[in-house]
Order: structure tokens, then sequence, then C-alpha cells
């Protein structure tokens, strides 16, 4: 009983000096970094896009700012130098699987060869290993939690969804983030969108005004490191 008492203690105290984030058996999940800086992270999914992503890094470039891109494997092997300009601009690449499934219908081993496989895509092109995971549609189950576990990933969620994807219009997602952005949020839109969307359009109008509204962008990395 000594025994299990002190195997009890020393799982308790090793809990105790985790980090706040580490609630899930050691998983780190982000939605938001709280911060009084007014740092903020601005996210694009399901890239890159030959089209899109060029023209978010050329508006990203005009107001010097950086951003955080979770792509997806398989257009990082369609589009490598697109992966490449992101790095070489000084934005972060984080691990969005290799081909976007429904996190949900995957085992263990699935997940993590899709983790495995965009990994590897990411590093060949770019030379640098991701360190973040979204999941798709941002599904966090026991799967999610032990691999990004295993593999030292920080898995990122959002505070502010624009819903960019399901074609909301312009001024509904300005109004969406301006409505409810706050210091250490993380914006979720996204450079792939199959249909019609307006996230470009919506991007010109929201960079300016959190700027004037004291806003820095930082990328999702930073934006953990400055966590209050
Ligand atoms: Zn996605």
């Amino acid at each position: 009983r000594g025994l299990i008492s002190l195997f009890m203690l020393s799982v308790m105290l090793f809990y105790a000096v985790l980090p706040v984030s580490a609630e899930i058996s050691g998983c780190r999940v982000y939605s938001s970094c709280k911060n009084d800086k007014k740092l903020i992270a601005l996210t694009f999914d399901d890239g890159p896009h030959p089209k899109n992503t060029p023209v978010i890094l050329d508006i990203l470039a005009q107001y010097g700012i950086k951003a955080t891109f979770f792509e997806v494997g398989s257009n990082v092997e369609y589009y490598p130098d697109v992966s490449r300009r992101v790095i070489e601009e000084g934005h972060e690449i984080g691990n969005h699987t290799y081909t976007h499934p429904h996190v949900k219908n995957l085992s263990l081993a699935g997940l993590e060869k899709e983790v495995e496989k965009c990994e590897a895509a990411i590093k060949k092109v770019t030379g640098k290993a991701p360190v973040l995971f979204r999941p798709p549609e941002g599904v966090i189950d026991d799967a999610v939690k032990v691999m990004s576990t295993d593999r030292e990933y920080s898995v990122i969620i959002w505070s502010v969804d624009t819903r960019d994807w399901a074609g909301t219009p312009t001024s509904t997602i300005v109004g969406n983030v301006m409505k409810n952005v706050k210091s250490g949020d993380i914006i979720l839109m996204h450079d792939y969108v199959t249909k019609s969307c307006h996230t470009i359009e919506a991007l010109k109008i929201i960079i300016p005004r959190l700027l004037d509204e004291g806003y820095t962008f930082v990328t999702v990395s930073r934006l953990i490191e400055e966590k209050k």
C-alpha cells in the first residue's frame, strides 16, 4: 500500500508541474493563447493553393505580418513552390494530415500514417518539420490526443471561426471577426476552398482594421511562447 500511495503521489506531482494547457493526458490543445499584448494569429487551412495562397501571401507581405498555414500533405506535393514561399517569407506551416480525412473514421494507426506522410511532405519541401497539428474539422478524439502527445505536436483549434469555406459574405466575415476578436485569439480561415469564397476580400478589410485597433499578427508558435 505504501508503494501504491507513493506511486499515486508521484503521478499527482507529475501532473502538478505540467503547464495549464496540458489537461488532456499530457496533450497540449490550444484554441487561443491569452496575452496582454494584443497578439493574435491568422490561420489558413487546407492549402497550399496555386492561386489563392500567393495572393494571401502578397497581402500579408504588404502589411509585413506573419500567419500560420495548416497544409494538407498531398497539396504540398502538388504545389511545393507555394509551400516553400510560405516558409521563406517567415510564416509557419502546421500539419493538417495528408488527405484531409474525417478523423472520426480513422484508427490511431490510420491517423499516424496521415500525420507522418504530411510531415514528410512538408519537411521535404521546406526543410522544416512542423510542430503544430490541426485535425481536420477540429475533431479531437483519443487518437488525436495519443498521436499528438507521442509526437510532441501542439494541437491547434481556433477561437474565431470566419466560416469562409461556406461561402459566407465578406461583410459577415468582417463583422464576425471585428465583433468577437480579443487578445490571444486564433482566427480560422482557408486558403483552399473548392466553392467560391470571400476570404481574400475579407482579409483586405480585416487586416488594416485590426492593425488600427492595435493588434499584432504573429505565428501560432509565437502566440504560444507569449502565453500568460
Ligand atoms: Zn481543413
